[in-house]
């Protein structure tokens, strides 16, 4: 047979050294790049026939693994190259896109960007080298009177067409393994590395292991993903098993969106909301990228905006280019098109989710508040849509939103507390005065999530139309929630009692503790705590961001309750003279109830109130003996 030798022309000689050097961590590619490569091919030929009336055989990508012989086959019935093909498309021009490859890595020098760049550069046919010493491409092109052709290439620019006997339209391609790619001699290996990129591939993919002694052949794919097929032939079953398929691990999702659009671009995706572990940081990656039914990514990152990150799914697209690196993606605008058809087609679908089932709305809401929250301040769309219909639970335990909240205040507040949102913080507002305010059929909302202070700033810096938010911890409308009532002479008398008692001539304590005294006319505790709402801010904002090194000293008002009868007993006390004492103890005694009901004692002061506690006690007891 005669053979013909060539050269590949390209000026850096280094091509393979460095294929081999910095595709290392992810040879795996290979196997996606070949196999991709295989059912394009089978596709081009279906669209040929198709195009000139004629039947193909369906498509077929057959691999084979010999680990004594250290081959591995990739054979497919695609369209098939002529030898002039094979030289022009994989010993040319499939280079064009190596050698600029090359030049990247030059211009990095040694950064770390390195490793980022080599992922996304699709190296094609040419990622073969990175785990074959030698690699030979027979094909037969479809075009009738073709003949078989047969090229080698020993990984270095050289190679050599040669006669072939192949009968069978299509491509075959023969890995002899080196060194590097000795672990994907095992069958199980491949395998495993087929399930990852190869999982939904349109054409079946049968392996076969030559070692085995009655070699019989395993389809390693499902060619007809769920995401292709039309949502309103699959049950919520359906739904649920592709998920189980996909995460095996996962517990069952809570809902989910079937995205399907081919105008201005094409994509087929299925996203799923999980059912969030509490106790597991949120994982990232859950969101499969293909093209074409190949994986490609699970790195979304750029495609789809940050706070979807926690959903889970596959997103098909041939309009993502994948190739690139990270920087040019962000400026693509397809995906900018893309991300926000993502982002407008979650919010419908919570929206709709939240008209159609608000029981189910609510049950998702403990896993689905926090990315809502934070998609709400991430995108102002999103927030445009969504903040509607952000849930808080109220005093009775309902899950409310801002217009149910504004709804619930009863009329002789309604002017007060118009656009006013009411919150109280879970040990840290005061529970006593939360329970009043239940009486005159005031609702509270509750604020735990460590999101909650910075959504609370969102929603009041960012409008929606004309509606306005303004957000006040319960600490500190005591006055305003309460009804306080006019200061009286004997009221004067109190605070500067329990002044003189509490801070007296304590420097320190001047600028940390603050006595007042108000009639509030529907409580009855004797002292509440009132905290500046900014200064409230402040430290939540520090408290959530983990700095609870640097809190800012936080000055506080104690309120003092004149219809309460401790408090007036206190002054009678101190007024006879006999048991100032007493009288002292138990204005320090109001102080940490205050504190008791908000946020509690310090370890220090706590151990001060328990042997006043008992001194208290013990003294009053005697009386009644
Ligand atoms: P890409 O697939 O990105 O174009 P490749 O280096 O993987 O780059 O392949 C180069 C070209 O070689 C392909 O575009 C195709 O024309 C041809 N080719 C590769 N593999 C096959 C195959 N199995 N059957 C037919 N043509 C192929």
């Amino acid at each position: 047979m005669s053979t013909r030798k060539g050269s590949i022309s390209v000026k850096t000689n280094d091509i393979f050294p460095i294929i081999k050097k910095w595709l290392y961590s992810e040879h795996d590619i290979f196997i996606r790049e070949l196999v991709s490569n295989a059912s394009d091919a089978i596709t081009k030929r279906s669209t040929i026939a198709r195009s000139q009336g004629h039947e193909t055989p369906e498509g077929k990508i057959k691999i084979e693994v010999n680990k004594t012989e250290r081959m591995i086959t990739i054979e497919d019935n695609g369209i098939g190259m002529t030898e002039t093909e094979v030289e022009k498309y994989i010993a040319q021009l499939a280079f064009s896109g190596a050698e600029e490859f090359v030049q990247k890595m030059n211009d990095l020098g040694n950064t770390s960007t390195k490793d980022e760049i080599i992922g996304k550069f699709g190296l094609g046919f040419y990622s073969a080298f990175m785990v074959a010493e030698k690699v030979e491409v027979e094909s037969l092109s479809m075009h009738p009177g073709s003949l078989p052709t047969k090229w080698t290439c020993h990984g270095d620019t050289d190679y050599e067409f040669s006669g072939s006997t192949k009968n069978e339209v299509g491509t075959k391609i023969t890995l002899f393994i080196g060194s590097d790619g000795e672990e994907f001699l095992d069958k199980y290996k491949l395998e495993e590395t087929l399930g990852r990129y190869c999982d939904f591939m349109p054409y079946q993919i049968g392996l076969v292991d030559l070692n085995e002694k009655e070699a019989s052949e395993t389809i390693v794919n499902e060619t007809q993903p769920l995401w292709k097929k039309d949502p309103t032939t699959l049950s919520d079953e359906d739904y649920k098993n592709f998920y189980r398929k996909m995460f095996p691990m996962d517990p069952e999702p809570l809902f989910w969106l079937h995205l399907n659009v081919d105008h201005p671009f094409t994509l087929q995706g299925i996203l799923f909301f999980p059912k969030l572990n509490q106790n597991k940081p949120i994982q990232e990656n859950g969101i499969k990228l293909y093209s074409k039914q190949v994986f490609v990514s699970d790195n979304v990152k750029n495609v789809v905006p940050d706070f979807l990150g926690l959903l889970k799914g596959a997103i098909d697209s041939v309009d993502i280019p994948l190739n690139v690196s990270r920087s040019a993606l962000q400026g693509d605008p397809n995906i900018k098109k893309i991300s926000n058809y993502i982002i407008k087609k979650v919010s419908e679908s919570l929206k709709k989710l939240f008209n159609s089932d608000r029981d189910r709305f609510e049950k998702a809401w403990e896993d689905i508040g926090l990315f809502v929250k934070y998609g709400c301040m991430q995108d102002e769309k999103f927030d445009e849509v969504m903040r509607k219909f952000v849930l808080f639970k109220n005093t009775t335990g309902q899950l409310i939103t801002f217009d149910e909240y504004q709804e619930s205040i009863p009329e002789n507040y309604k002017e007060k507390l118009k656009d006013k949102y009411v919150y109280f913080e879970k040990n840290m507002s005061d529970e006593s005065l939360r329970k009043q305010l239940i009486l005159e059929n005031i609702q509270v909302i509750e604020t735990d999530q460590y999101i909650d202070p910075h959504f609370m700033q969102h929603s009041e810096y960012k409008k929606i139309g004309e509606q306005s938010f303004k957000f006040s911890a319960i600490d500190s409308m005591i006055e305003t929630l309460l009804e306080s009532e006019q200061t009286t002479p004997n009221d004067i008398k109190i605070k500067d009692f329990f002044k003189m008692v509490l801070v007296g001539d304590d420097k320190s304590l001047e600028n940390k503790l603050d006595v007042e005294v108000k009639g509030l006319k529907n409580s009855s505790s004797s002292a509440y705590f009132k905290v500046d709402e900014n200064m409230k801010r402040f430290q939540q904002m520090t408290k959530s961001m983990g700095q609870t090194s640097f809190s800012m000293p936080l000055k506080k008002t104690l309120i003092i309750n004149p219809n309460n009868a401790l408090v007036q007993n206190a002054l009678k006390i101190w007024e006879k003279g006999e048991k100032k004492e007493l009288a002292e103890k138990i204005c320090h005694h109001v102080q940490d109830l205050a504190s008791l009901s908000s946020e509690g004692l310090s370890s220090e002061d706590k151990e001060k109130f328990v042997s006043r506690s008992q001194n208290l006690v013990q003294e009053l007891s005697q009386y009644i003996v």
